[in-house]
């Protein structure tokens, strides 16, 4: 265009861009699983309301249900000294801190809690994030850059992915917990970049079973890498202190340079956190965006979660009894022939059944018999790999697992027949 010009917009067409979100990857693929739930009459297993605290037990349409679908590993959420905590941190400093802590200023929860964490994983420091999200994205978002790589394991947390590829860096991912690959794409790669970073889970969401930490980090030393663990499932679970996967492994913690962990699982609250060396978290404190540009954690989280943590030490039954339970679930369901997958019996219990539709209709029959479990089905797992995921608390009773393992085995049987009769089983 002309200099000192101005363009005719008068004739100009009015549509030059996609305005419909319909169009949007991924929407036709929703409509789809809408329109199959409704011609079959089944109801959309997500988003459903739990009308009071949800623990082992939780209310849903005025029915009190057993439950197998929240984090609450250690029986924590409903517990008065919790509770207290955080009615007296809003009392004491009101509901928010209202912006980021850099202007705002710090409330003295928020050092006692860094410090508590920094203890569990027997690292330096660590800083809080308002969510454990926003934590891995912000980290890895921050710690690479376009010269460097990624290395994470196929089966990673939607979080690492996306602060991978906000970081502009390589992104490598290797099978599921095989090492062998790690390693020949970490000789592959080494000419290549300036940094990498190795990223796995302690505990994994899905299926519930753990890299080799020993060898993991062995890996990182010969090589010269980076070593995050995200330990979102794994404190409060693994190790007889819940310390995770490094005292499950009797691996020394100070040998993994990024541990992740969030606030929302076994600690009962809501936040993510970065531990590790000062140098780590005070680069991290000047620069990741999550945290500089992001309010400051509120008073009743912080102070639920300081409560929590103190009370996983104060009363390691918990952790044991978790591990009761977990192990009782899976040997119960695999005795019944139930496909559990790689699960090893710790708080997180797959049951597989391949078919999306058959995950949906069998979480709604179980919550129709008084369970209440959900599917997880694609994208956030594999195709044909959709599955029922049981989350397992300290809090679970034995008739609990009972009941769960003899209803689930029922209503697999019932619902092969209903949809082989329908002509819609796939495999
Ligand atoms: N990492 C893993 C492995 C997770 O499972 C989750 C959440 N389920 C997160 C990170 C994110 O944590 P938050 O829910 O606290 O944002």
């Amino acid at each position: 265009r002309m200099r000192g010009r101005p363009a005719d917009t008068s004739a100009a067409p009015t549509q030059y861009y996609d305005t419909s979100f319909e169009t949007l990857p991924g929407f036709e693929e929703l409509k789809i699983m809408r329109t199959a739930g409704d011609v079959l009459g089944i109801a959309n297993p997500f988003y459903r309301a739990h009308e009071g605290c949800a623990g082992a037990t939780t209310r849903i349409d005025g029915r009190e249900v057993i439950n197998f679908a929240s984090y609450d590993y250690l029986g924590l959420n409903a517990h008065p000294a919790v509770r207290h905590a955080a009615q007296e941190a809003i009392a004491h400093y009101g509901t928010s801190v209202s912006a980021s802590r850099l202007v705002a200023g710090e409330r003295p929860f928020h050092r006692a809690l860094e410090t508590a964490l920094a203890g569990l994983h027997r690292a330096e420091d660590s800083v809080v994030f308002v969510s454990g999200h926003a934590a891995n994205v912000a980290t890895i978002g921050s710690l690479l850059g376009a010269d460097d790589v990624v290395f994470h394991d196929a089966l990673i947390h939607n979080s690492i992915i996306v602060g991978a590829e906000l970081s502009g860096a390589r992104r490598r991912g290797f099978p599921h917990n095989d090492l062998d690959t790690l390693e020949a794409l970490l000789l592959a790669e080494r000419a290549q970049s300036r940094r990498a970073l190795i990223v796995v889970e302690g505990l994994y969401s899905m299926d519930g079973d753990m890299p080799d930490l020993a060898r993991l980090v062995a890996l990182k030393e010969r090589f010269g890498a980076w070593l995050m663990v995200d330990e979102a499932h794994s404190v409060g679970v693994l190790g007889a202190a819940g310390h995770g996967i490094a005292e499950h492994a009797g691996v020394d913690a100070s040998r993994v340079d990024i541990w992740m962990g969030t606030l929302s699982k076994s600690l009962a609250s809501c936040g993510g956190y970065i531990a590790g060396s000062q140098t780590l978290i005070d680069f991290l404190k000047a620069t990741a965006p999550g945290f500089v540009y992001s309010v400051g954690l509120p008073a009743a989280a912080g102070a639920a979660a300081l409560a929590a943590l103190t009370m996983m030490q104060q009363e390691p039954e918990r952790i044991a009894r978790l591990a009761a339970n977990s192990r009782s679930f899976l040997e119960q369901a695999q005795a019944a022939g139930l496909d559990t997958g790689t699960a090893e019996g710790h708080a997180i219990v797959p049951v597989m059944v391949g078919d999306s539709l058959k995950a949906v209709l069998l979480s709604e029959r179980l919550l129709a018999r008084g369970i209440n479990v959900l599917p997880i089905i694609h994208p956030a797992v594999p195709h044909r790999s959709a599955r029922l995921r049981f989350f397992i608390s300290a809090t679970h009773e034995d008739s609990h697992i009972r009941d769960a393992v003899r209803l689930l085995v029922e209503e697999v049987a019932h619902c092969d027949h209903l949809l082989a009769g329908l002509g819609l089983t796939m495999a």
